[in-house]
């Protein structure tokens, strides 16, 4: 990982000092300009093994699941394709911006997550043997 340590420069920014914070080294940069990007990065590592993740960490959701996999356990058996916020693992969901193809904003996490838990809901209705069905529109194939 690369890290600003400091910025210098006589009336404006000329040069940026960064370390690489798995080797320790330290070099110095020309630049006029500093663009700061944090919170770009998913943080699932945990999570892989459990439930498939697309090559950037992200988690991948319903269509977005290959074919393959829906028809491989744990969904053989299964009456339904995964819902549209539902992982590879049945019953598990994800929203927000911790979700392959997500829009990363405030308010499209905000709407995810209430869509969410009414599959959750779903979810456990079939499981419970009385399932309402998804409104119109969030259906699986
Ligand atoms: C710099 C910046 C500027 C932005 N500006 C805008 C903007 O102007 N307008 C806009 O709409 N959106 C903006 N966004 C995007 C917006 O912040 C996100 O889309 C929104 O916060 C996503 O919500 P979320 O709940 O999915 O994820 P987050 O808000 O990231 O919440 C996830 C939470 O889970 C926690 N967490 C992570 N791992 C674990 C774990 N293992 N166990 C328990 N908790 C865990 C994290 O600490 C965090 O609190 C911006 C984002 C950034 C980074």
């Amino acid at each position: 990982m690369w890290c600003a340590d400091w910025t210098d420069g006589a009336e404006w920014l000329e040069r940026i000092e960064v370390e690489d914070t798995s080797v320790g080294t330290r070099e110095t940069l020309p630049a006029a300009a500093l663009i700061v990007l944090i919170g770009a990065e998913p943080h699932t590592d945990w999570l892989a093994g459990m439930v498939l993740l697309d090559r950037s960490g992200y988690i991948i959701t319903g269509p977005e699941l290959s074919p393959g996999t829906r028809h491989q356990s744990p969904w053989t058996g299964r009456h339904h394709d995964p819902y549209l916020l539902e992982t590879s693992l049945p019953g598990v969901f994800a929203a927000g911006d911790v979700r392959s193809g997500s829009v990363k904003r405030a308010a499209a996490a905000v709407g995810e997550g209430s869509i969410a838990i009414r599959f959750v809901s779903e979810h456990l209705g079939r499981r419970a043997g009385f399932a309402a069905p998804a409104p119109a529109g969030l259906r699986p194939a």
